[in-house]
């Protein structure tokens, strides 16, 4: 490392894509430097990891600043300290880590002596865990922890420092999850974290049954982990999972909803919840009366899960989008009836699963911003917008231009998951979209704030509270349809005969 330090000598990284060793050469003779660059890339990767350790060189994760300056005092004040976790995994994937964790030899008073100066945020202390907050980021910094025994299923009964790192690694998860990172000594992988990454593979820590049975939560992140990084789950792991999934029930609605929506904005959301469906009834058992529900009719060829699920994955990965595929059709079969040509029919089902979307989402503890969102948008699903000026500018009105595109988003996505004789259907809905495109960009009026008249004129006609409320609404309803102008002048004519109506 000193040589590639100065400049000279060489340096392997982690390219992206799976944990490709990449060879990079810092000389200062440059052809010859790129000619044994390139002789290197094309050896095989068993090649490669000889020569890496021929070399002796360990290997080099691009860390950000902060936490390479946070490795480098703790490890100045004499203690031991690795990036942690899920950041290492990311790297080792060539993904774009989310948050980075350290941890650290060093008890927390000891982690706060060596950030002395810098802000601190204390409140994971008792748990070992301090905050530090550098370049205006917060870093957690955790000490060494071998967790004890575990009675609610959730959280361990009490915490134990520890001296190292392999107890720190023993208490995670997955085996991609117990991976730590430190410049200079390069990756610690006590448990074959690298190999399973390569297999693309989800393994419990140790003994699979015993640890969902410490902490149930795990079921959903390693259901979570296979929809975002595409891996399966091993058959003991996956097991297991089966096995515990009735301690899902002691888990937090607010960590439920968490793990659920980062579940089902990952790429394999689909296959994921196709292949573990029953583990997903445990949380969400509004899911069951979908499984293999036959429609009966000509404009589905699927049954309504698997229509759900390909709905799901024709949306893009937003969260509101991605939950109101999810909740869209599961009110069909209580609405189910076949008719006399034995063609199944589904009246009134937007409103059934609006229902049972309220439901779900009132449980899992939703904002009443976001659940009222997805609700609305699994209630209009089924109703079409017929591709003409002002049945447009209506529901844009309605909605508001973000949930009247992600509305436009779920009946494409609808659509997709519907029999082929559907498909003209994507027109009519590229002609709406450009509509409304065209209405916005003439600033048609859509909302009160647009109005050429406001509530201070309508109070100056002797209106108010909720009967001002609903002039207003009358008003705007008036200009939407293209009944009125929005001219100052013809509105407050027309809030004349309302007054006078009233
Ligand atoms: P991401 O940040 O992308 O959501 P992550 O793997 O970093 O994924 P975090 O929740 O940030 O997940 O947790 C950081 C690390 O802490 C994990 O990688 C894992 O090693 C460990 N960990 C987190 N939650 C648990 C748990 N419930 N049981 C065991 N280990 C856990
Ligand atoms: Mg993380």
């Amino acid at each position: 490392m000193a040589a590639h330090n100065a400049g000279r000598g060489a340096k392997y990284t982690r390219g992206r894509g799976p944990v490709e060793p990449v060879y990079r050469e810092l000389a200062a003779d440059k052809p010859a430097a790129l000619r044994r660059e390139r002789a290197i890339k094309a050896l095989s990767r068993p090649q490669k990891e000889t020569l890496i350790a021929a070399a002796g060189e360990t290997l080099v994760l691009p860390l950000p600043a902060p936490v390479e300056r946070a490795l480098a005092l703790l490890t100045a004040a004499g203690f031991e300290a690795w990036a942690v976790g899920g950041a290492v995994r990311d790297c080792l994937m060539g993904r774009e880590p989310g948050d980075w964790d350290v941890c650290t030899s060093a008890r927390p008073e000891e982690t706060e002596a060596a950030f002395a100066g810098e802000r601190l945020i204390e409140t994971g202390l008792k748990h070992g865990t301090v905050t530090v907050l550098l370049d205006g980021a917060p870093l957690e910094i955790t000490t060494y922890r071998a967790d004890g025994a575990y009675s609610d299923h959730r959280h361990p009964d009490a915490v134990r420092f520890s001296d190292t790192l392999t107890e720190d690694l023993a208490r995670r998860d997955l085996t991609v999850n117990a991976l730590a990172y430190a410049p200079g000594r390069g990756v610690m992988d006590p448990f074959d974290g690298e190999a399973d990454i390569r297999r693309g593979l989800l393994r419990a820590v140790g003994e699979p049954e015993r640890r969902f049975e410490e902490d149930a939560l795990r079921i959903l992140r390693t259901l979570r982990f296979a929809s975002q990084l595409g891996f399966a789950i091993e058959s003991a792991t996956a097991a297991a999972m089966e096995t515990k999934k009735s301690l899902l029930r002691f888990i937090s609605a607010e960590r439920v909803r968490e793990e659920l929506t980062k579940l089902l904005c990952g790429p394999a959301a689909a296959p994921v919840l196709r292949q573990y469906r029953e583990l997903a009834a445990e949380v969400l058992p509004e899911l069951r009366p979908a499984f293999d529900f036959e429609q009966h009719n000509p404009h589905h060829c699927l049954d309504v899960w698997e229509h759900t699920l390909t709905a799901l994955a024709a949306i893009p990965p937003q969260p509101a989008l991605r939950w109101a595929a999810l909740l869209h059709d599961l009110g069909k079969p209580a609405c189910f009836f076949k008719d006399e040509a034995g063609v199944g029919h589904f009246y009134g089902h937007g409103k059934a699963s609006a229902a049972l979307a309220e439901t779900v989402l009132r449980r899992l503890k939703f904002s009443n911003a976001e659940r009222e969102r997805v609700v609305r948008l699994v209630e209009l699903h089924d109703t079409p917008i017929p591709p003409e000026r002002r049945a447009v500018k209506r529901r844009l009105a309605k909605l508001g231009e973000e949930d009247f595109f992600c509305l436009l988003a779920l009946h494409r996505a609808d659509v997709l998951a519907q029999a082929e004789i559907n498909r003209p259907r994507l027109q009519t809905l590229d002609a709406v979209e450009a509509l409304a495109r065209e209405l916005l960009a003439e600033d048609a009026c859509l909302s009160l704030k647009d109005l050429a008249v406001n509530g201070n004129d309508l109070k100056a006609l002797g209106l108010k509270g909720p009967a001002l409320g609903r002039a207003l609404a009358a008003l705007l309803e008036a200009v939407v349809d293209e009944r009125v102008e929005n001219e100052r002048a013809a509105l407050l004519k027309l809030s004349l005969e309302i007054v006078h109506s009233a």
